[in-house]
């Protein structure tokens, strides 16, 4: 291939390399790579534009850059801004709750360099356009595209373009089915945003009416409720898993309580965590529960804090912007986003040395949600495919295939992360809260499946695996310590259990659901138990 040759290809392919790698820099590789393909047709438009000379041609390629530039450029400049996709929910939260009148101070505020970005743009297109529409045809020739590298490289590249159009979650990322999707996560926020405010309305009237005044006589007090993502006792060594994936509860047994068979009341988050926070049932689980245990806590003068790693509207929606403070560090939503849950640490060794007397903080780990491998560390790297222990022998038994074993390999060490967590912030809890009356719980959402009885790892509402959850509980002058195997415990009645340890009661107590710290406490499951049949 001789230089002529190259220079125009290099002029045909800069459009497509731009519109990749700008996005692939500012911060997502992969969405990066994808736009990258499914613009390679506006190459070919560019082709077809030099090669008839036509000026319908040349519009059609000039519109076709334009759109995608804009849409690489406005997608990347969140991601310059904000460190963020556009569509995680805090942007998105930002825009829906956005008047005009703040979007034109916004676009004044940063009137000079939108200018600058706007002209240099501009000036690059118009030079590009003029280059390629009226210099390289000086250079074009009928053998351009004659040589066989050529020609392989472009039915290649044709191919990788036609399967980005072919894969969904390619497509998704084409300017046209990215935008209409946005603009309707915007309006579908806005929606909820509405009804959530109203569900919070009778949440904080139930809450007001219903509170009987408290006999507790600690006027400072902390409650620190860990809610963590996916992760199933099955896989804790306190528990009895072959592997030691829990030095550090192993440790803490006899200062803490630890029960293995707890069950959650769903197999996904919000369906588990509205059972766990609010009054709402399993037979009504559509919808919203008229009581939140948050609630109770606001009327009984607590600060309740959201701290999350997790970045999902509809929670934080619900329950964040229910709350006094609500802090959110992970910037990415579902399950690529790669945010660390000691992430969190600092946030929250912050709000323990805030001097309010009595402090609610829920933390939102993300913890063993799938993709697993981004969830800890690399230095948590324990288990590996050359591991060849007893655990892999049983999945082998089990004909539990490579992938899955993999996965097994990289959930348990994620297991392994969130223990030392555990240990971390309970460590910082002890060393900064001065509160007369202290309290620590740490629970799972929900369970995963990992090879436990199928060859599938995810989350799984037909095994048990997806259910079964540890529950790890320590607060000042605890009696009853030790690992429980045995006693199954119904995560949903968290909410009252939690209410009595602050010391928090409610009219008409007996309708509600049982105290799962009382002697007396009976496992009473919804009436599907067990749910994963
Ligand atoms: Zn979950």
């Amino acid at each position: 291939m001789n230089h002529r040759n190259i220079i125009v290809l290099a002029f045909l392919f800069i459009p497509a390399i731009f519109t990749g790698s700008v996005l692939a820099i500012a911060g997502n590789l992969s969405d990066g790579i994808r736009l990258g393909l499914l613009s390679l047709p506006g190459t070919w438009l560019l082709y077809l534009a030099i090669h008839k000379s036509h000026i319908a041609w040349k519009f059609a390629a000039i519109l076709w850059w334009c759109i995608f530039w804009t849409d690489a450029l406005l997608r990347s400049s969140s991601w310059f801004l904000f460190k963020s996709d556009n569509d995680a929910h805090f942007i998105i939260q930002a825009i829906a709750n956005t008047t005009l009148q703040e979007s034109m101070e916004f676009l004044q505020f940063h009137a000079w360099s939108l200018a600058l970005g706007f002209m240099v743009t501009i000036l690059l297109s118009l030079a590009y356009f003029f280059g390629i529409f009226n210099l390289l045809p000086k250079l074009w020739s009928k053998k351009t595209f004659k040589s066989k590298a050529t020609r392989y490289s472009s039915i290649f590249l044709a191919v990788l373009a036609l399967a980005s159009y072919v894969i969904e979650p390619s497509l998704a990322q084409h300017p046209l089915f990215y935008w209409t999707d946005y603009f309707s996560k915007i309006q579908a926020f806005k929606d909820q945003i509405k009804s959530h405010k109203h569900v919070q309305e009778i949440w904080q009237k139930n809450a007001d009416n219903n509170l009987l005044s408290s006999q507790q006589a600690y006027a400072t007090q902390t409650h620190t409720l860990m809610i963590t993502d996916s992760v199933t006792s099955q896989n804790l060594s306190v528990c009895g898993y072959e592997r030691h994936t829990t030095p550090a509860l192993e440790k803490y047994a006899s200062s803490f309580q630890i029960f293995c068979n707890a069950y959650s009341p769903a197999a996904s988050t919000i369906s588990s965590l509205k059972m766990t926070l609010t009054e709402a049932e399993k037979s009504t689980q559509e919808q919203y529960a008229s009581e939140s245990m948050l609630a109770y806590a606001k009327a009984a003068g607590f600060k309740v804090y959201w701290i999350s790693n997790q970045n999902d509207s509809y929670i934080s929606s619900l329950f964040g912007s229910f709350v006094d403070e609500q802090v959110y560090v992970n910037h990415r939503s579902g399950r690529s986003s790669a945010s660390l849950d000691g992430n969190l640490l600092p946030v929250y060794q912050k709000i323990l040395k805030d001097p309010f007397p009595k402090k609610l903080i829920i933390v939102h780990f993300i913890g063993a949600h799938p993709n697993y491998q981004l969830r800890y560390p690399e230095s948590f790297s324990k288990f590996t495919t050359e591991t060849n222990d007893i655990v892999e022998q049983k999945l082998e038994q089990n004909d539990i295939g490579f992938w899955v074993q993999q996965q097994r390999n990289y959930y348990d060490n994620s297991i392994v992360y969130q223990d030392w967590l555990i240990d971390r912030f309970f460590k910082t809890f002890q060393n900064n809260d001065i509160a007369e009356f202290r309290s620590f719980i740490f629970v799972s959402d929900h369970g995963n499946e990992v090879g436990h009885e199928i060859d599938f790892a995810g989350h799984s509402p037909n095994t048990k695996a997806g259910y079964q959850v540890p529950l790890v509980i320590w607060y000042d002058g605890m009696k009853n310590k030790g690992v429980d195997v045995n006693k199954a415990i119904n995560t949903a009645d968290l909410d009252n259990s939690l209410m009595s340890l602050m010391g928090l009661h409610e009219k008409n107590e007996q309708y509600h659901s049982p105290d799962f710290l009382s002697q007396n406490y009976l496992f009473k499951p919804s009436a599907d138990w067990p749910y994963w049949q």
